[in-house]
């Protein structure tokens, strides 16, 4: 059966959105030979992932579920090779740079949550110093956001996926448990199958296809400082503030966790409270001048437990979204579960725990 848009362009998958979430699911639907069209409201990767970090950890492993760590882990271990095929096939280099963290004292340093078995997953174990305070992390890594998107760009074209800019908010159409159609800006785009990938902006396209999905914008503030390379040779972290140093020289410094609706503008208080926090942590930023700050907004979800799954009811619909504050970290490894449940493969991650209830 033919599926088709209004210009005429065949797609066995239809994804709405075109972050990091959406452009990796693609990746792995066009390695396992489906063909894609990719729906973006507005450019590619400009959201949240191209705000974020690129810390390919959580945090913290400590304050995590195992749903979290175990996406996080697969994620992380997929990356060295995953970076390496997105330079090679689009010709950008995402920057991978296993750099390490150093996490600080605080006062929580300490595992809070029963539930978490971080010390299973050997990425994220850290050695304690003699006095047991600070915590090295070896094999922490990073990607640098904008070159990781502009590297799964390229790589969409050289895949031939169908990538439709400025689509608008697009809109799911479902009639008798099914999605007819897809509606953008461009027209009516018909395929077997739907992804919703909106990060923050997923549950206005689930409003009415219950049950219903908590996803939430969280904004996140950073800034950016230009040093000399090799000033921070690793990410460096403490209480909720982190640095992270880039290849040539550029510090990023983050960021705020705030609850503020889809409201993108950035503050003065945070960029006080983040410079002062980072001038703490690392002194000789106190000679530097603050470059840039940015605001993007995450897409929040209880538990920071993204939904990875096929809707109950409706027979072609699935989600991949809600990642929180690692969706870059788990880019690879949900897409690959997403791949996996939308071609009835046996997923290499037990699915349940990202399911659609
Ligand atoms: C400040 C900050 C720091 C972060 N640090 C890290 C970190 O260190 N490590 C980590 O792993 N993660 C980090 N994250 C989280 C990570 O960036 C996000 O979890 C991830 O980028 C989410 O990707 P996404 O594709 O779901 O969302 P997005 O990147 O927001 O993409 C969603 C896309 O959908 C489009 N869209 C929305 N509605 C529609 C519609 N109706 N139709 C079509 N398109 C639509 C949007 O325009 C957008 O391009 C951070 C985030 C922020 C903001």
């Amino acid at each position: 059966m033919p599926y088709h848009d209004e210009m005429n362009a065949t797609s066995d998958v239809i994804i709405a959105g075109g972050g990091v979430a959406g452009m990796s699911t693609a990746f792995f639907l066009a390695h396992a030979g489906l063909q894609t069209t990719i729906l973006e409201r507005n450019t590619p990767g400009m959201e949240s992932s191209w705000a974020g970090g690129g810390i390919l950890a959580p945090l913290l492993p400590w304050h995590y579920s195992q749903a979290v760590l175990e996406m996080c882990h697969r994620g992380a271990q997929m990356y060295p090779a995953w970076a390496e095929t997105l330079h090679a096939s689009g010709g950008i280099d995402p920057e991978y740079w296993p750099c390490g963290m150093h996490v600080l004292p605080t006062d929580r340093m300490t595992p809070e949550n029963p539930t978490s078995n971080a010390t299973a997953y050997p990425l994220f174990n850290g050695i304690p110093d003699a006095n047991n305070h600070s915590l090295w992390m070896p094999n922490v890594a990073q990607v640098r956001n904008p070159r990781l998107v502009k590297s799964l760009r390229k790589t969409m074209d050289a895949l031939n996926i169908r990538v439709l800019e400025h689509c608008g908010d697009t809109t799911l159409h479902v009639s008798k448990n099914h999605v007819s159609h897809i509606q953008s800006q461009h027209g009516k785009h018909v395929g077997a199958h739907y992804l919703v990938a909106s990060g923050a902006w997923s549950q206005h396209m689930l409003a009415d296809m219950p049950p219903a999905k908590t996803i939430s914008p969280v904004r996140g503030q950073m800034l950016l400082f230009q040093a000399e390379p090799g000033l921070l040779p690793h990410i460096l972290y403490q209480d909720g503030v982190y640095l992270i140093p880039r290849r040539d020289g550029h510090i990023v410094v983050g960021s705020t966790v705030e609850s503020v609706g889809f409201d993108k503008s950035t503050t003065e208080s945070a960029r006080q409270h983040l410079y002062a926090r980072a001038v703490q942590l690392l002194p000789e930023l106190g000679n530097l001048a603050i470059i840039q700050q940015w605001s993007g907004l995450r897409p929040g979800a209880p538990d920071n437990i993204p939904t990875v799954a096929r809707h109950p009811d409706i027979d072609n619909l699935f989600v991949n979204a809600g990642h929180f504050r690692y969706g870059v970290t788990m880019a690879p490894s949900s897409a690959k579960l997403l791949t996996d449940l939308l071609l009835h493969r046996t997923p290499d991650i037990d699915p349940l725990p990202y399911a659609w209830w």
